[in-house]
């Protein structure tokens, strides 16, 4: 079906509705309506029309990622919230059901946003991050909601008003002076939620001041549009005008990076996508892949490498395999860290070269970004080999590292010094 490129959202008020396409009980509806009481959902008519396969719901991954599923919350959460709707309870109490549900799904993992806020003459700069040296990211205050949520987003509590969305700004008279004053900045993120929900008018806010700092070399865009919302580029009314404001980029002397969040092949078959990924190229913007592994909608290499062999194709470059962070339905969506590198190596075995600039699983943990390199036997003891590839600490980046092998383990928190050390490496203590 061919949609008429006109934005249409849908929140957990059409979820009943959205559900009948197929033939759910009303029990099971219930449920999953009961789940989309706590977490966010949020989809629109290009996911529903064009990238859900309706025929294999609920196990088509598109489905998966926008649609609440039963095991996301445990059992008696989710019948307790049932049983609210089933009464009709009033807003107020719901809220509060919902919202002590919330707190025990770990809504701030490691306080990483407090961690990371920089600091310029006197003041606490919110919505900015600097937490690598050369790499600044920005939150702009208009970009912090997405076309359609990802059931498994760390970022959740700031789409059902849990975080007081304190780590966006609008302030770049102040970003750009942070800039000036620190030229080992080279690059700069802007990220979300998704920019791209804001117009290209407002994103030329965001943009052009960092065009005037010369040691800015590159600026990347964190956008999720390309799988959620290829009209953006295409058929939005200030289509043409996001793809201008990209050229001006590049015409400025930078390199203009579009961090595309793709999750499952499956997202780049339409005729949508296939568009708008061309245009975006045509205007000299490069597109990098990045997404996480994820339970249930892409936790095999099969699916991995025909992600990374289609987006190849298509002219864009495999980035990051990210691990699911330690929050939200992660007990539901995670896999282990000694499955989730099996199956990265799996898939990046049978893709040619080009597609091997992935680097993976990769975990945004407290110290800086954690690769899992491989599972070895070491002096007949079972190690994790690991290393960082951004680190706080640039003297810990590249150096390779070792922990107890724990079939278990889901993120880094999780792991151990092997050989009986108390340190990973010198400065990097386990967690
Ligand atoms: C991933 C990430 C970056 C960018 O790191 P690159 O390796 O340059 O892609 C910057 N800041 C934070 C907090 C990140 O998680
Ligand atoms: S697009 Fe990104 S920020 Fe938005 S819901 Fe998905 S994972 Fe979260």
């Amino acid at each position: 079906m061919q949609n008429s490129g006109r934005f249409r959202s849908f929140t957990s008020r059409d979820l009943d509705g959205l559900l009948q396409r197929r033939a759910l009980s009303a029990e099971e509806r219930l449920k999953l309506r009961a789940v989309a009481a706590v977490l966010p959902f949020r989809t629109n008519e290009y996911v529903v029309d064009e990238l859900i396969d309706w025929s294999a719901v609920p196990d088509d991954p598109i489905f998966r990622l926008t649609f609440p599923q039963v095991g996301m919350l445990p059992e008696s959460d989710v019948q307790e919230m049932a049983d609210l709707l089933v009464d009709g309870a009033p807003a107020g109490r719901m809220q509060r059901a919902a919202h002590r549900i919330r707190m025990r799904l770990n809504p701030h993992p490691s306080g990483q946003l407090d961690a990371n806020v920089p600091v310029h003459e006197g003041r606490r700069l919110e919505g900015l991050q600097h937490k690598y040296p050369e790499t600044l990211l920005v939150f702009p205050r208009q970009g912090q909601t997405c076309h359609a949520y990802c059931t498994y987003c760390f970022r959740w509590p700031q789409f059902v008003g849990e975080s007081e969305l304190r780590i966006a700004t609008d302030d770049m008279a102040a970003t750009e002076g942070y800039l000036r004053a620190h030229p080992e900045i080279t690059s700069v993120l802007i990220t979300g939620g998704d920019p791209l929900v804001m117009s290209a008018d407002v994103l030329r806010r965001y943009v052009e001041p960092l065009l005037r700092v010369e040691s800015v070399r590159s600026v990347r865009i964190g956008t999720k549009s390309l799988a959620f919302w290829p009209y953006r580029f295409v058929s939005d009314r200030d289509a043409d005008d996001l793809l201008r404001l990209f050229e001006e980029v590049v015409t400025a002397g930078k390199h203009l990076a579009l961090m595309a969040h793709f999750t499952h092949p499956q997202e780049l078959r339409t005729r949508a996508v296939l568009e708008a990924m061309r245009r975006v190229r045509d205007s000299g913007a490069v597109i990098r892949c990045q997404g996480p592994l994820v339970r249930g909608i892409n936790d095999s290499a099969a699916v991995w490498a025909e992600l990374w062999n289609e987006t190849t194709r298509l002219g864009a470059i495999p980035y990051y395999q990210f691990v699911e962070r330690d929050t939200g339905p992660q007990d539901y969506f995670g896999v282990p860290l000694a499955r989730g590198y099996q199956i990265f190596r799996d898939a990046y075995a049978q893709v040619s070269g080009l597609a091997r600039t992935v680097r993976g699983p990769v975990m945004s943990a407290m110290p800086g970004k954690v690769v899992v390199d491989g599972i070895a036997e070491v002096g007949g003891e079972r190690v994790f080999v690991l290393h960082l590839i951004q680190a706080r600490d640039p003297d810990l980046v590249n150096r390779p590292f070792f922990a107890v092998y724990d079939e278990g383990a889901t993120w880094f928190t999780d792991l151990k010094p092997a050989f009986g050390g108390g340190e990973f490496l010198p400065g990097l203590p386990f967690p």
